[in-house]
């Protein structure tokens, strides 16, 4: 069955629900969910207060909440106040739990979150996926979620949906891969081979990472760019708030943006792109280094101890990575740019270079980069936060499954 959580993007909150009275109801649901969740524990006359709805009108909306488990009261409030005590509530540590999985080139990994948005179970598994093909990859994503859900089970939890982040471009459609270079995978529906009965969310790491850095994240803004990489680079483009898809759902490829348009060629079918400077392979290989598991541990632990030639390579790629955001950041005037991902971990070595190039190339007052606080594990939150956000968005759809 297809549920409007289903349906759901990945894209935050305002989806339109139907001008109707039910349309009403669930949205002042969801305006309950997402004040709590934001400000709670609250009484029912201090959502009443922050929604502008009557004590008794917020009385019915929590009431039915409560039934589907998706707030609970804690107790009495702190006697002494004025009138008659209130019981705080909260969004539920039990009841539905977002899921979020990742496919890595080199690890796989999932875990639950709550509607609090603590992380209660979580599973990783490192593992070489490059070319191989999705079949296998996926069956040991299966195992690990199964893992994972069964764990959150056990914590009274249940799961609400299923949202997997891959390196790689994502049809609109929310399920299909359409090409993800660094695994080797060409059109795969993704729907086909992972657990059946949860509703699916498949979307580019990129996009989870920034979202994660929205919801999460401390004062982001409501536009910037979010660069993240693993060996390809990916961004993500936030206005207003909410991603930018692009026509096909392909917005974000910085990775080939090109930086040197003579430059070596790139498996896209360009020359120069930004993941020849800038990628992880790319930076070991220009530092003499053999690519191993560990490139970002590697390269960073040498940079760390002086060596120059990772100093260098680590120096030229934030050049490179300046480059080609000059251009994105003049196209678009983002409030900021933030590095995620494996590139945080570099961010030292790598932010000179690129502010000065940034700086240099762009009009009016450069446009600060700063450096993610979730760092790798941005797309997996992001994903799993994703699920969770959806219930907030639409509390009755959830009710309706539990
Ligand atoms: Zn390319």
């Amino acid at each position: 069955m297809s549920t409007p959580l289903h349906k759901a993007r990945p894209a935050g909150p305002g989806r339109a629900l139907p001008d109707t009275q039910q349309g009403m109801r669930r949205r002042n649901l969801s305006r309950v969910m997402h004040t709590v969740s934001a400000e709670g524990p609250l009484s029912r006359a201090a959502v009443a207060s922050r929604i502008g709805l009557t004590r008794a009108a917020v009385s019915t909306l929590v009431d039915e909440l409560i039934r589907s488990g998706l707030l609970e009261e804690l107790g009495p409030e702190r006697p002494g106040r004025v009138g008659r005590p209130g019981s705080a509530l909260a969004v539920s540590g039990r009841g539905p739990a977002g899921i979020g999985a990742e496919v890595g080139v080199d690890h796989l990994a999932v875990c639950a979150v709550d509607l609090r948005g603590r992380v209660r179970s979580r599973a990783v598994r490192h593992v070489p996926n490059r070319d191989r093909s999705p079949g296998p990859v996926l069956g040991e994503l299966t195992e690990l979620t199964e893992r994972v859900v069964a764990e959150a089970e056990g914590e009274g939890l249940w799961p609400a949906g299923l949202a997997v982040a891959v390196p790689g471009l994502v049809a609109r459609d929310a399920r299909t891969v359409v090409r993800a270079p660094n695994l080797g995978w060409l059109d795969t529906d993704l729907g086909d081979l992972l657990p059946a009965g949860l509703p699916l969310t498949v979307a580019n790491e990129a996009n989870f990472g920034a979202l994660a850095e929205l919801w999460l994240g401390e004062d982001t803004p409501r536009d910037f760019l979010h660069v993240s990489a693993e060996i390809g680079i990916g961004a993500a483009v936030v206005v207003d708030g909410r991603l930018l898809h692009g026509n096909r759902g392909f917005a974000g490829e910085l990775g080939h943006v090109p930086v040197r348009p003579d430059g070596p060629e790139c498996a896209c079918g360009g020359r120069g792109c930004l993941e020849q400077y800038a990628g992880e392979e790319a930076v070991l290989r220009a530092a003499g280094l053999e690519p191993g598991e560990d490139r970002v541990g590697l390269l960073a632990g040498r940079a760390e101890q002086g060596d120059t030639n990772v100093r260098r390579a680590l120096e030229d790629a934030g050049t490179a990575l300046g480059i080609a955001l000059t251009g994105a950041v003049n196209l678009l005037d983002p409030e900021s740019v933030v590095l995620g991902g494996a590139l945080s971990g570099l961010a030292p070595w790598l932010l000179p270079s690129l502010r000065s190039e940034l700086a240099r190339r762009t009009a009016g007052p450069a446009c600060p980069v700063s450096v993610s606080p979730l760092g790798p594990e941005g797309p997996l939150l992001g994903a799993a936060h994703s699920v969770v956000r959806g219930v907030l968005d639409d509390p009755a759809a959830v009710a309706e499954r539990a």
